[in-house]
């Protein structure tokens, strides 16, 4: 954890503020508690594709969805034993998953060398295209419809009983009917603004996107024992993992990105890593890996959005139909009860 390059590390400056967080985390990691989540997380990522494929339909952009499995892969058989118990909470709960041989796994991907001795496809995964194309597709559809956008930092959050008042930084504001705080890793703070318990940190994730890889790839692969992933998209071969916890504020250590790229190259032997572009962002990590989907317990015109850690792509059309259903008072299509901000108190 104190490898600074690893896949998981805390900066140590951050550590004492993270107790209450990892407090909880600790208490997630019973079988009760792990067979509760793993349900909850299903019955959101069972939605999924029902909810954003009218979506990009509806914003033009069908084909920004590509529609061919991820292969998690293994450098060794023990790496694979260790994570039988994962595969098999993923059968359990309707996921596919086809265990292949190493020379299985690099006809399906001839760019991976021979070091894959195993592997396990899973046929109903998904990756778009390129995200950045796809928030830029909402955002014109929504001006389109006639939707007004601002842009703005809010600091505070003034509910009442015929309005909630948005109030920006430099003192603007905006009165609403109902107000939905998805601030990403930042929602914690306003959340607890409006007096809430909420357990939110920022889980720093890191990439670099290859314009010009040198090697094709088909589907997203996953490396299964480094936790960290490569996906083929329009504007290059992506690379991207780390779990870094340090705060909102700590600057990026972009030799992660770096690092990350030598890495893959144990796997893509022929990768090229010229003129890479790097990232880094901030996953909104709650505890128990479940976002917070619901009303607030104080304040009626108040809802959240927010906490979709490594998952928040793949759930967000689900979770803003379901925010929308709330708002409207249409019962929703599944249990809310696990994402409820209360669950912190
Ligand atoms: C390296 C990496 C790889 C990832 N890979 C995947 C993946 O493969 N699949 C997947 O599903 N997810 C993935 N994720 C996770 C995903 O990116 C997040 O879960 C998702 O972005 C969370 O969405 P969000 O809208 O809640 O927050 P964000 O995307 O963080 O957006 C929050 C927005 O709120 C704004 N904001 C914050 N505070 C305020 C304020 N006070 N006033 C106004 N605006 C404010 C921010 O500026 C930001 O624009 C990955 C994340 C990382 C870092």
């Amino acid at each position: 954890m104190l490898d600074s390059l690893g896949p998981l590390s805390v900066r140590p400056l951050h550590a004492p503020k993270l107790i209450p967080w990892l407090t909880r985390f600790a208490r997630s990691g019973t079988p009760q508690e792990t067979e509760r989540i793993s349900r909850a997380l299903s019955a959101l990522n069972a939605r999924v594709y029902e909810d954003l494929i009218p979506l990009l339909k509806d914003i033009g952009l069908s084909g920004e969805l590509r529609s061919h499995g991820a292969l998690s892969v293994y450098e060794s058989e023990e790496g694979y034993a260790r994570d039988s118990a994962e595969w098999e909470c993923k059968r359990s709960r309707g996921v596919m998953v086809q265990e292949i041989s190493g020379e299985e796994a690099r006809r399906l991907e001839p760019s991976l060398g021979r070091i894959v001795c195993r592997a396990v496809l899973m046929p109903q995964w998904s990756h778009m295209n390129d995200p950045k194309r796809l928030v830029h597709g909402i955002r014109e559809s929504l001006l389109r419809n006639g939707i007004s956008l601002r842009q703005g930092d809010v600091t505070r959050i003034e509910p009442g009983p015929d309005c909630v008042s948005l109030i920006f930084d430099g003192g603007h504001r905006i009165s609403t009917e109902h107000a939905v705080v998805a601030a990403g890793a930042w929602s914690g703070v306003l959340a607890r603004r409006l007096g809430e318990k909420a357990l939110l940190e920022s889980e720093r994730g890191y990439n670099a996107t290859l314009p010009n890889s040198g090697v094709v790839v088909h589907r997203q692969l996953i490396f299964a024992e480094r936790k960290f992933v490569a996906t083929p998209m329009s504007c290059g071969l992506r690379i991207g993992g780390a779990a870094e916890f340090g705060g909102l504020n700590a600057r990026a250590n972009f030799r992660r990105s770096r690092a990350l790229v030598e890495l893959a190259r144990r796997y893509l032997p022929d990768l090229e890593t010229e003129g890479g572009t790097y990232w880094a962002g901030h996953r909104p990590a709650t505890p128990d890996s479940l976002p917070v989907i619901g009303a607030s317990p104080r304040h009626p015109r108040v809802f959240y959005a927010f906490g979709h850690g490594h998952l928040g792509l793949t759930q967000a059309a689900t979770t803003g139909r379901l925010i929308a259903d709330l708002i409207m008072r249409k019962l929703p299509p599944i249990d809310l009860s696990p994402y409820d901000i209360g669950r912190f108190n």
